[in-house]
């Protein structure tokens, strides 16, 4: 429950909603309150029971109900005697049609205020969330499924919405209607209220429980459900495998399966759930049923001082308490989901961040002399990737890290760039630990390019522009050509201004490594980082994207990793990594004398 407090900030300042909110569902409920008083003198009219009360002379003014009650009830007789009885009907019908208009208009501006209150939370709760992801280090994220953030931002931001933000509704209203209209029937009849007020919460209970056991039942929360929407994802994810392996029929038949075994539960389910309806329907004449009876046997008998007409207005009203009662009834199970689904948005919002700012760190803008690994270790969970590596890398130097599939190269330019922290040992540009340097500005001296680019679903332009918000045309398109991207990009559809599909889908490998390329031109960053940047191309695309990373390493210090060995000959150093740990370390000539570890990878590639 107290979880359910840490929403309320985000609702604040609470009076811009409070006082707006309370005056209109008081006025609303009073609104609501004489449509049914009304009720009585109507009846009164049509019937002419000679029940009404006559009252000769204008009333002396108190402030009370009978004040009230008494100068409605001149003025109406009043009507009456200049007007006959038609016009009566015509008067009281005209208050009946504006309070119900006023009614219904007060209650409409009490749930937009309470609307601008969710919406207003659930922005906030949106936005705070996101953020909360896109801080959050990398190894958060490889902790968490993929899905994960777009489930908390939807579903449980929606639950939330759904269950408690409804329940704050119910609870800041519902409450109110009822103790209102419960004086008004106890002044109608205290006799009568008081035999409801011991039978009402019998049948009450009774009704809800057997409906909202029966109505719990869920369609989605089945198991065969999820088998179902599992399969088609799947399936369709993977449908050009389907297709080629002609396993359509296949994939058919174990689809109408699951969905066969589906339907049937469903049945089984609609079945009981539908009973809802009729059960509590029954339960709630019988009811109402027993009150009339009640109630007639004290009007028959004389013993009270109700009258018929104000009877069928008791029991109208009665019938209107009956919903905002269901209301809170129904409010405990939903806030249960509510904290189910604050527990869960609280827990990433509560994540910690463990690659932050140092509380004294600093802004570092240039680059002037050298990164140093000095004596560096790091271990992902128990085994150690990285042992024991020292490591400098001069201004204006190109450094090419080697090594097999898994040696931790990776994990060592990750280690650089910050998204991971050493756990051993410091790594420092030009002497300052990269710890102590903002993470801003870290990042901003390193441009990275790796294997796995990833473009967004817009223009071309646009991505480009990632690397540097704000650029003009002329520097994207000159960061284009010296990635060999420009001449590509002119043949497509819209040149600088298509849009390149989820992903990048509409391009092909190389043109999206060459766009990334561009990206990470226009950066200038002093220090490039490139993992592996040609490894996923064909031949053809790899001579281009190489190039393209010639031009731009031209005049910069870089940090490469490559599989192909013949593109980092002429580095000014080469660092062969194996498992964790520097093997050999020199020049292209130096290691092939060596005749070591970097001498039998450059075989093997021979030989390919
Ligand atoms: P390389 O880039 O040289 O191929 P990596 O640096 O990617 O190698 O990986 C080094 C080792 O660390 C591998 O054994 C790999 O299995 C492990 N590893 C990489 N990333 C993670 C991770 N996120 N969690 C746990 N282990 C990892
Ligand atoms: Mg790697």
């Amino acid at each position: 429950m107290k979880i359910l407090l840490r929403l309320i900030p985000y609702a604040k300042p609470l009076h811009h909603f409070i006082p707006e909110y309370v005056i209109y569902t008081f006025l609303g409920i009073i609104f609501g309150l004489a449509n049914f008083a009304l009720l009585i003198p109507i009846l009164d009219l049509l019937f002419n029971k000679g029940e009404m009360k006559e009252i000769i002379s204008h009333p002396s003014f108190e402030f009370s109900v009978t004040y009230f009650k008494d100068i409605f009830y001149y003025t109406f007789q009043q009507i009456i005697v200049h007007n006959g009885k038609f016009g009566a009907l015509l008067f009281v019908c005209s208050i009946v049609g504006v309070s119900v208009i006023l009614t219904n208009f007060f209650r409409y501006m009490a749930v937009r205020v309470l609307m601008r209150l969710r919406l207003r939370v659930m922005y906030r709760l949106r936005n705070d969330l996101f953020e909360k992801y896109l801080k959050q280090s990398i190894a958060f994220h490889h902790d968490h499924q993929k899905g994960e953030p777009i489930m908390i931002l939807t579903s449980e931001v929606g639950e939330i919405e759904s269950s408690v933000i409804n329940a704050l509704q119910v609870l800041f209203k519902d409450p109110f209607i009822v103790i209102a209209y419960f004086c008004m029937l106890l002044y109608w009849s205290a006799q009568l209220t008081l035999f409801t007020l011991i039978f009402l919460p019998i049948s009450g209970i009774l009704i809800s429980s057997i409906t909202r056991r029966l109505k719990k039942l869920n369609y989605f929360s089945q198991d065969t459900f999820s088998s179902l929407l599992s399969f088609t994802g799947e399936c369709l994810y993977g449908i050009r495998q389907v297709q080629s392996f002609t396993a359509e029929k296949l994939m058919l038949n174990r689809f109408m399966n699951i969905n066969d075994t589906f339907s049937k539960n469903s049945k089984v389910l609609f079945g009981k759930k539908e009973l809802a309806t009729p059960i509590s329907e029954v339960l709630g004449i019988l009811t109402a049923l027993t009150l009339i009876l009640f109630g007639g046997y004290l009007i028959i008998n004389g013993k009270t001082d109700l009258t018929g007409n104000g009877f069928i207005a008791y029991l109208a009203l009665y019938t209107q308490m009956i919903q905002p009662l269901k209301n809170i009834s129904q409010t405990s199970a939903s806030l249960q989901r509510g904290i189910a689904a604050a527990e869960r948005i609280f827990k990433i919002k509560d994540a910690e961040i463990t690659i932050v700012d140092h509380t004294l760190a600093v802004e570092k803008m240039e680059f002037k002399n050298e990164v140093a690994l000095n004596n560096i270790s790091f271990s992902y969970n128990s085994n150690e990737v990285i042992k024991n590596i020292s490591l400098k890398i001069p201004e204006g130097k190109k450094v090419a890290l080697v090594g097999s599939s898994g040696s931790g190269k990776s994990t060592l330019v990750d280690l650089i760039c910050r998204y991971y922290d050493v756990k051993g040992g410091s790594i420092t540009i030009d002497g300052v630990d990269v710890k102590e340097i903002k993470l801003s500005s870290l990042r901003k001296m390193i441009g990275f390019v790796s294997q796995n680019t990833f473009l967004f679903n817009d223009t071309i332009a646009n991505n480009i522009a990632l690397g540097k918000p704000g650029a003009t045309e002329e520097e994207i398109i000159e960061a284009a050509k010296i990635a060999n991207a420009h001449d590509f990009i002119l043949h497509t559809e819209n040149g600088y201004q298509t849009n390149i599909g989820e992903s990048g889908m509409k391009l092909s490998g190389g043109q999206r490594q060459r766009i990334a390329i561009a990206r990470a031109v226009l950066k200038n960053a002093p220090i490039l980082v490139l993992d592996e940047a040609t490894s996923s191309l064909d031949t053809e695309s790899e001579r281009l994207v190489q190039d393209a990373i010639n031009n731009m390493m031209e005049n910069r210090t870089s940090i490469v990793i490559a599989h192909r060995l013949s593109t980092v000959r002429n580095a000014t150093e080469i660092v062969v990594i194996d498992k964790g740990e520097i093997a050999e370390q020199g020049t292209h000539e130096f290691l092939m004398q060596k005749q070591g570890i970097y001498k039998r990878l450059v075989d093997l590639q021979i030989v390919k």
